[in-house]
């Protein structure tokens, strides 16, 4: 049995839908057994960055709340925090009410809500109190993507103020808009419309100065600060400078940046388009640095951002012939169900401890987003979300052996050391050897608690 903290042998004992006891000979003779041998036993993952059924221009993200918990499931993820938004002119209440619709009675495993924020026309903190209210303890905002989604750093600065106050988290999508306006305009004028055009209008520097700016908006307000999908060496090395001197940022990676390179985008095919995403693939040599700041814990979660759009939908972009204008291809990858077994297989290396995969897959996502203990640990009292892991199957990452709806892999030429062998949730199977055994609407809606007040993270 493996958690943040240690690894042991043990017996875990579930009755119902919880962890009943966990210890050497526990348990009565006349249990049901699942043998665990030579596998590893750790909490279900907590995958805290999704968008399920999201509309993006002429596009949608291809998974829905069935088939991405589905797959969520399958690859040893039995909790997900999905982006709950409130359009510009809408009530974040009604964003959430669309949300809610979307996921009930179709979600295979436990979810919760984020909720972004795209304007503040009222009282930052009558909106935060509300959404406590309705079990949403973390807000969303973007420093980028002014059409739909940017907000101002007064906003940003309210928002904060309001969630401080209330225990709440906010998460910010950090890209110096400036800079991303100026080189996309740029790239245009200049005829440069290719995917790679992509990565050089999203350099590191334009990261990394939001995320300088995040953090002096966290220090001015004394929130607690999330910074997502983080992707440069420049960006931790600003998140390593602010975690230093004592404030209270975090920060969170995803197996593309980990994985995957700006060099996908010199394909002259379409196959580039895949492979669009904010901010963009790197050069490889900032992969060495994510993972060395997920060792020491300079980062303390890996999430995906799963956003997954067909190979079609790529192509086509939001007005046709998309594929060949970086602008108009929808951006973002799948990832939910190959989450776990990537990040493990540093673990394999010998690169990160047990533990510590543990760690950023599972107990630090449900701590801070007020899901601890819950979810996120095996101790008694605590949801029986349960993986078998078997560190010795191997499976290659290609499209016929994974169930997100996506006709392509991003990981078509990685072959991974151990899968799920079973995964639980709240005491019932909901993946076996990578297949699906789960029941449309099995997962529940989690009110979650007052996140952020986090110590020792
Ligand atoms: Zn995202």
């Amino acid at each position: 049995m493996v958690s943040a903290a240690e690894v042991r042998r043990a017996d875990v004992v579930v009755v119902g839908d919880q962890i009943d006891s966990i210890g050497a000979g526990v348990g009565a003779p006349d249990d049901e057994v699942l043998d665990a041998t030579g596998c590893l036993v750790i909490p279900g993952a907590v995958d805290v960055h999704t968008h399920m059924d999201m509309e993006v221009g002429a596009a949608r993200s291809a998974d829905d709340f069935l088939s991405g918990t589905l797959a969520a499931a399958c690859g040893g993820t039995t909790t997900v925090i999905d982006f709950a938004t409130a359009y510009r002119g809408e009530p974040a209440a009604q964003g959430l009410a669309t949300w809610h619709a979307k996921a009930r009675g179709r979600a295979v495993v436990d979810y919760g809500f984020h909720m972004t924020v795209t304007e503040l026309t009222g009282d930052a903190d009558d909106l935060v109190a509300e959404m406590a209210e309705s079990g949403v303890s973390s807000f969303k905002l973007y420093m980028t993507y002014p059409d739909r989604l940017m907000v101002t750093d007064e906003v940003i600065l309210e928002v904060m103020r309001a969630a401080g106050a209330h225990g709440a988290m906010v998460s910010l999508h950090c890209e110096d808009d400036s800079t991303v306006a100026s080189r996309r305009s740029a790239a245009l004028a200049a005829g440069r419309t290719e995917p790679r055009w992509h990565a050089w209008s999203r350099p590191p520097s334009a990261e990394a100065d939001a995320v300088k700016r995040a953090i002096r908006m966290a220090e001015e307000t004394g929130a607690p600060l999330y910074i997502v999908h983080l992707s440069s060496a420049e960006a931790l090395q600003q998140v390593r400078l602010a975690r230093e001197r004592g404030l209270t940022v975090f920060a969170e990676t995803c197996p593309q940046y980990l994985y995957l390179s700006a060099e996908r985008y010199e394909d002259i095919s379409e196959r580039a388009a895949r492979f669009v995403c904010a901010p963009p693939l790197r050069d490889p040599w900032h992969q060495e640095e994510l993972w060395e700041g997920l060792r020491s814990g300079t980062l303390q979660v890996v999430a995906t951002d799963h956003c997954p759009f067909t190979a079609s939908d790529k192509r086509a972009g939001l007005t046709g012939e998309g594929w060949r204008d970086f602008t108009q291809i929808p951006g973002g990858l799948p990832g939910i169900e190959t989450r776990l077994a990537l990040v493990y297989q540093k673990v394999a290396e010998g690169m990160l401890s047990a533990p510590q995969w543990v760690d950023r897959c599972c107990t630090t996502p449900a701590k801070l987003f007020g899901l601890h203990p819950r979810k996120g640990v095996l101790e008694p009292g605590s949801d029986a979300d349960v993986v078998v892991f078997d560190p010795r199957a191997r499976r290659p990452l290609i499209t016929e052996s994974l169930h997100m709806k996506i006709d392509y892999s991003p990981y078509e030429d990685v072959v991974v050391d151990g899968w799920p062998r079973t995964v639980l949730s709240r005491g019932r199977p909901v993946a076996s050897d990578g297949q699906s055994v789960a029941a449309p609407g099995w997962g529940e809606w989690l009110h979650r608690g007052p996140s952020g007040s986090v110590a020792g993270i």
